[in-house]
């Protein structure tokens, strides 16, 4: 291979909107025959939507959203950022969010917290690919009120002894219509659902189509129920059985040793913090340009406008500089 030709290949991954670490990854792209597709944010637009609130018997449903929102606001994954950035009045928001009416404009970031209206979140912390949890404190006509609220998928919330029996038939109902349903809970019980969906982009459907008929084998691989992964697969044209759901970040990992064990050679598409281990370990690594950071380190490939049409693209310029090269 001249460096020449390799440098060419490059630059014009570059015009494409592809950022190639060096020029010797082209090699790997070119061999990789099977394509693992993380969902939310690479095959989905990553822009959830919270499309409805379910509150646990005895619950307000403008309760739930909001200290799970003022929890969200504190993390970066795209449910965060539905269910924090959702206007009042939506998705089962009902009247009487009262509490701090009198303190809006409290929003000041601490050292150790940051004030969300009224509600003030201390001890945030984020478990990739299960959920996130807070002691919120809300200021109640100058009485506190601490609740550690949790906010994830219903078997993180289970493994810490959360009762969630309330919420079950909600999650099972959501999830079995394709939607991605995570559990609020505070004071060891569950108290609601909140339900989001996450539409296909547009140009997936045809960059599937374009890794097919390059004779790529394509493999949806998500942290995600069953149910919303088999929506997305759908929409997308990938076989039921090359569909893996509910892996934890370790677990993505792990799917990919299972590929490469079976003599697959891998590229993985990501996007989250939850796939950088699993980029890391394909044979190559492509992060969306709109993911995060870890992710786009741990790439060999960063797919600068986060299109997965370019993910095709990246395989047909690496074999076509190589086929010049040979
Ligand atoms: P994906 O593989 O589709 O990108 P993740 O592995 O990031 O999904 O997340 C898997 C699941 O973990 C989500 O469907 C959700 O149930 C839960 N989860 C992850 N992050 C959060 C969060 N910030 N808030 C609530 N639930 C979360
Ligand atoms: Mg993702």
């Amino acid at each position: 291979a001249t460096p020449t030709a390799l440098l060419v290949g490059t630059g014009r991954g570059a015009q494409l909107g592809i950022l190639i670490k060096g020029p010797e990854i082209l090699e790997q792209t070119r061999r990789v025959d099977t394509v693992v597709l993380d969902k939310t944010g690479t095959v989905t637009a990553g822009r959830m939507a919270l499309v409805d609130v379910v509150p646990a018997a005895g619950e307000e449903a403008a309760e739930v959203r909001r200290l799970a929102a003022a929890v969200e606001r504190l993390a970066e994954h795209p449910i965060a950022r539905a269910i924090a950035d959702a206007p009042t009045g939506v998705a089962g928001e009902v009247a009487g969010d009262t509490v701090g009416a009198d303190i809006v404009g409290a929003d000041t970031v601490g050292a150790d917290g940051v004030a969300v209206g009224a509600d003030e979140v201390r001890e945030f912390r984020a478990d990739a690919g299960r959920g996130v949890s807070g002691v919120v404190r809300t200021a109640h006509s100058g009485v506190g009120l601490a609740r550690r609220v949790l906010v994830g998928r219903l078997g993180w919330l289970d493994e810490q002894g959360v009762r969630t029996a309330d919420v079950a038939d909600a999650v099972a109902a959501a999830e079995a219509d394709g939607a991605t349903a995570v559990v609020a809970a505070w004071d060891g019980r569950a108290r609601g659902v909140l339900v989001l969906r996450d539409p296909v982009k547009p140009t997936s459907v045809q960059a599937v189509r374009d890794l097919r008929a390059l004779g790529l084998r394509p493999v949806l691989l998500t942290g995600d129920n069953r149910g919303a992964a088999l929506a997305t697969a759908r929409a997308v044209g990938i076989a039921e059985e090359d569909v893996v759901a509910q892996v934890l970040p370790d677990e993505k990992v792990a799917a990919v040793e299972r590929l490469q064990a079976g003599g697959a050679r891998v590229a993985m598409v990501g996007d989250g913090v939850n796939d950088a281990a699993a980029l890391a370990t394909a044979d190559l690594g492509l992060a969306m340009g709109t993911g995060t950071d870890v992710a786009i380190e741990a790439a060999d490939l960063t797919l600068v406008r986060g299109d997965l049409a370019s993910a095709p693209q990246a395989i047909r310029l690496s074999r076509r500089t190589l086929r010049i090269i040979r």
